[in-house]
């Protein structure tokens, strides 16, 4: 049955997901951020969702939003990763410090970060649930809930056990709305039935929705030659019921322009636009891509600092777009990683360390050999 009256039922339904925040030389561009903040907000918008892990995100959304709004004009939702640290103190340390990066005095929402597989232990070990009840008793966080990449059933054991949460954040785009390991449309209906509502990320799958191979991107200019991928993905999570908001990562004004677009008198999608999307997702689900978001969550650990997602971004070029980009992908390879600092395929020594982090469960180490075998020869891409 569908929701008619939720939580956050009536916050304007995009989201500034504040992960991919544009940058100059590795820097925060913070002149921009300022500028895509009061485009936001001018349009209408409300919501911000950083995350502690975000590098410097906390930071910056303090001078570009918070020293510069009133504190009532927006929700800004931020997320605690427990099982970065290894005790119960360290664990409650990173609350003050999010307080003190973003000086917004308290959170509108507030997540415990990517539960799920292992990670959900280390919340349980630390207790970190009473914990941010007692900071919600205390007036500094509004709504508490959780973000999770797992699957429907890890889903349910959570919601079951915890009925104090009062939304969660999934994964929700149509090209994974059937995947087995994703679940995008499994874990939908399990937050519906469960009456807890939705806060959508990676609506446009980390970017990957936008450049579409050509079949598909065909099938969108014959329906609509005027709409951008973006918007046509964006639509699909928004035409959900119960959703509080759809997080975009906008890293420069253009992709907010075109999101405040489609966001502004939102249009659900029709019964024609759905038959479009679903031979969309036909056509993707032909190919043999490797399905990474771009998280980062597996960098983090690897003791040989190899450059794990731009490696597969250099990878889903030949496989989305043939061989004939090999060159192009090549460069892309070197860029990514001896550009950035980072390590190469071939460094791996297969300890497993980033597998078990990967929400997107890719076997990471058979794929960076693959990415050996397709790079490894190529002088532009070793140089
Ligand atoms: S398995 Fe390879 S890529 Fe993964 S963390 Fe270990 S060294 Fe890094
Ligand atoms: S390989 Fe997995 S953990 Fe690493 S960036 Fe991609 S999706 Fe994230």
């Amino acid at each position: 049955m569908a929701m008619t009256d939720y939580l956050g039922k009536d916050i304007p339904k995009l989201g500034f997901g504040l992960m991919r925040l544009p940058r100059i030389e590795g820097k925060v561009d913070i002149e921009q951020v300022k500028q895509m903040v009061d485009l936001f907000l001018e349009a209408g918008f409300t919501y911000f969702d950083t995350a502690y892990g975000y590098d410097d995100s906390e930071v910056s959304i303090k001078e570009a939003l918070v020293d510069r709004y009133p504190r009532e004009s927006y929700q800004l939702a931020t997320k605690l990763p427990v099982w970065r640290v290894e005790t119960r103190e360290e664990a409650e340390a990173m609350f003050d410090v999010q307080l003190e990066r973003t000086g917004a005095g308290y959170f509108d929402y507030y997540l415990l970060h990517n539960l799920g597989a292992h990670r959900t232990a280390y919340f349980d070990r630390f207790d970190t649930w009473s914990f941010l009840a007692q900071k919600k008793a205390e007036g500094l966080i509004k709504h508490l809930g959780f973000s999770i990449h797992g699957k429907a059933d890890e889903l349910d054991a959570i919601l079951t056990a915890h009925p104090e949460m009062e939304f969660v954040q999934i994964q929700l785009n149509y090209a994974d709305w059937e995947s087995p390991s994703i679940q995008c449309r499994a874990n939908y209906e399990m937050a519906m039935q469960h009456n807890v509502p939705i806060i959508v990320m990676e609506p446009v799958k980390g970017g990957n929705l936008v450049e579409l191979p050509k079949t598909a991107l065909q099938l969108l200019t014959n329906a609509n030659p005027n709409a951008s991928t973006a918007s046509w993905a964006l639509r699909y999570a928004a035409s959900l019921n119960g959703i509080i908001v759809n997080l975009s990562g906008m890293s420069d004004l253009a992709q907010m322009r075109d999101n405040i677009q489609t966001f502004t008198d939102f249009k659900p999608l029709i019964a024609e636009e759905r038959t479009v999307i679903e031979a969309v997702r036909g056509e993707l689900d032909k190919l043999p891509t490797v399905p990474c978001t771009s998280c980062d969550y597996c960098i983090e650990g690897c003791p040989e600092n190899i450059a794990i997602p731009g490696i597969f971004e250099a990878m889903n070029l030949v496989l989305r777009y043939g061989e004939d980009r090999k060159a192009g992908a090549g460069f892309e390879y070197f860029w990514q990683t001896k550009g950035h600092g980072r390590a190469q395929a071939d460094a791996c020594i297969e300890c497993g360390v980033c597998e078990s982090v990967c929400p997107q469960s890719i076997a990471i180490i058979d794929e960076l050999k693959h990415a050996d075998a397709l790079f490894g020869a190529n002088p532009v891409a070793r140089r």
